[in-house]
């Protein structure tokens, strides 16, 4: 028997709850994990609140990322014992995924546990900060270097955000936290961001060229904030666009493309190919501070769940969440 928190539908309402489940309820799948921390993203946040879609099949098992030990493997690469980590994969969505004390999936999804991580830090860092990770390499890929300029970091004290600028920072970028919460400003300067700015400042829409403020930028937004920041970026700099916090239209022109040559660069974790998400992996246990976890995360029990689930759809949580199942 193991604790899980479940949705289900009713009368097109998703309902939360936590229950106690049996073993044989568990999903197909070649590799079961002992679920020793799950964490809280956007994207659970809107398929425990049902505010939108993401959830394929009920019930559901929320929880797009975790890590824990194998007890149970069909595959030769994992044995019992072995410690794993998940992300994506559609997990969470239409597979079960962490926020219960045992998972069930199948054994390509995982990687082994990142050298010098633990599944308390994979999952301080998890799929928000996965996805920080590749948007930066995404930016190094397009040839963005410290010395070329500011790079612009949106939703900075999201977990996404807030991961972003720790790496920027570790890596010598001057990173520049855009926020709606002025009251994270020291947070985030603690962090490693070299200013802060204010999200209205983003927020109207501009004309299609501005004054080039910046060399790159790392983007959740979306929609007038994506399209006023690519107005702003310098000649030949590129923005890695991950997220749609403000939503998922891109009401831009063409011009900072074809008259500066800047580069579109979208960023995805889910369906990520191994070998990228191995070398981010890798990269984020050499790349992030150690006091990260400190300045960034908390930790909190399956009940708390439900209401943080409302909070993270509001843009009320700051940094990371980690849920201990
Ligand atoms: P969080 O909720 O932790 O952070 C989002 C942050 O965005 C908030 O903290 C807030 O920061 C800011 N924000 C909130 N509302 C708005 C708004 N209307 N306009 C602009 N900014 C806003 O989420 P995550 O960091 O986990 O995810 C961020 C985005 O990235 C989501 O859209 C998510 O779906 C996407 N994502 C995509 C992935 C991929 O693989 N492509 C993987 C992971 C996430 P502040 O108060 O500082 O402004």
């Amino acid at each position: 028997m193991f604790k899980a928190l479940v949705l289900e539908q009713q009368d097109k309402k998703t309902i939360a709850s936590i229950r106690t489940l049996d073993d044989s309820d568990l999903p197909q799948g070649d590799v079961t994990v002992a679920v020793e921390y799950s964490s809280l993203n956007y994207k659970d946040g809107l398929a425990i609140t049902g505010k939108s879609p993401v959830v394929r099949q009920w019930p559901m098992v929320p929880g797009i990322d975790f890590a824990g030990t194998v007890i149970e493997s069909h595959d030769d690469r994992y044995q019992k014992g072995d410690e794993v980590v998940l992300t994506g994969w559609g997990v969470g969505e239409g597979h079960w995924g962490g926020m219960a004390e045992k998972a069930r999936v199948s054994s390509d999804w995982l990687v082994p546990m990142p050298k010098g991580l633990s599944a308390r830090s994979t999952m301080m860092i998890g799929t928000a900060g996965l996805t920080a990770m590749l948007c930066v390499m995404a930016l190094e890929d397009a040839g963005i270097t410290p010395e070329m300029g500011e790079i612009l970091v949106t939703g900075a004290s999201g977990g996404v955000g807030s991961v972003s600028i720790s790496l920027l920072a570790a890596l010598g970028y001057k990173a520049v936290a855009v926020t709606g919460r002025p009251e994270n400003s020291d947070m985030l300067t603690e962090l490693g961001a070299s200013r802060v700015i204010a999200r209205n400042e983003l927020e109207e829409r501009g004309r299609p060229l501005e004054k080039q403020l910046w060399a790159g930028a790392i983007d959740i937004a979306g929609s007038n904030i994506l399209a006023r920041l690519l107005g702003q970026i310098h000649y030949g700099g590129a923005v890695a666009a991950c997220g749609l916090a403000a939503g998922f239209d891109l009401p831009t022109t063409v011009m900072p493309f074809i008259l500066r040559g800047v580069k579109l660069l979208g960023v995805d974790s889910v369906m990520c190919p191994r070998k990228r998400r191995m070398e981010a992996w890798k990269r984020l246990a050499e790349l992030l501070p150690s006091d990260f976890s400190a300045q960034a995360c908390k930790e909190v029990a399956l009940e708390e769940v439900l209401q943080l689930g409302e909070d993270i759809t509001n843009g009320q949580v700051t940094g990371r969440v980690i849920i201990k199942p």
